[in-house]
């Protein structure tokens, strides 16, 4: 298309019939229900990758799909970083890439992701950053903060200043810490309790493994 990602008004002109709504930043309610009518949000009682059982599974990806679901959550998220002088946003790979390129592209600046390489989440593919370049690292979901705090490792490791972290939702109750400011448009605070401990399963209701259910 050729147009300058510096220039306002091209930006502008590509979300023209988005903005009116997009203009108002998303409360958490509004996130958690796109997820809901994605079917990303589940509720009943459901066996994590932990094995703990939780009454709520949150499949992100599914919330992604819809791509304006998608840049909505980017421009959300954007705006809260939008006087931070924001040089790149780097996003760890697979789960971050959809909303972090979407807030990339919402603030004008260049997307990179780190992957993990030998168990190491690291720059690849020719990926470099300037030293002292401002960085934002954007991921989907905060569960425990592991995957940012290691992108930023890797951003730091190569010079550049991570100055501020994102995410769709944070299911950590807002007690994720990953070393600088924070933003998450819906936190969550997620029951998981051993299947011993588990209400439902003493109720005799059956728990389901969501990654192996067939839609
Ligand atoms: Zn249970």
């Amino acid at each position: 298309m050729g147009f300058s990602t510096k220039d306002p008004t091209k930006v502008g002109t590509l979300n023209a019939s988005w903005r009116t709504i997009l203009l108002k930043t998303m409360n958490a309610e509004e996130v958690l229900e796109k997820f809901k009518s994605a079917g990303a949000l589940l509720d009943g009682h459901f066996i994590l990758s932990s094995g703990l059982h939780s009454p709520m599974y949150l499949q992100c990806a599914m919330a992604l799909e819809s791509t304006r679901s998608a840049a909505e959550f980017g421009v959300a998220l954007a705006q809260h970083f939008a006087d931070r002088q924001i040089e790149t946003v780097a996003s760890p790979a697979i789960g971050g890439l959809v909303i972090g390129y979407e807030v990339a592209r919402q603030l004008g600046v260049r997307f990179i992701w780190t992957e993990r390489e030998n168990g190491r989440m690291t720059l690849r593919r020719g990926f470099r950053v300037r030293k002292g370049e401002r960085v934002l690292v954007v991921e989907d979901v905060i569960t425990t903060g592991g995957s940012t705090r290691e992108t930023i490792d890797a951003l730091t490791e190569s010079g550049a200043e991570v100055v501020a972290a994102g995410s769709i939702i944070d299911r950590s109750g807002g007690k994720a810490d990953v070393g600088v400011p924070r933003v998450s448009l819906a936190t969550l605070v997620v029951a998981a309790v051993a299947p011993a401990d588990c209400e439902a399963c003493k109720r005799g209701d059956q728990a389901i493994k969501p990654g192996s259910r067939k839609r």
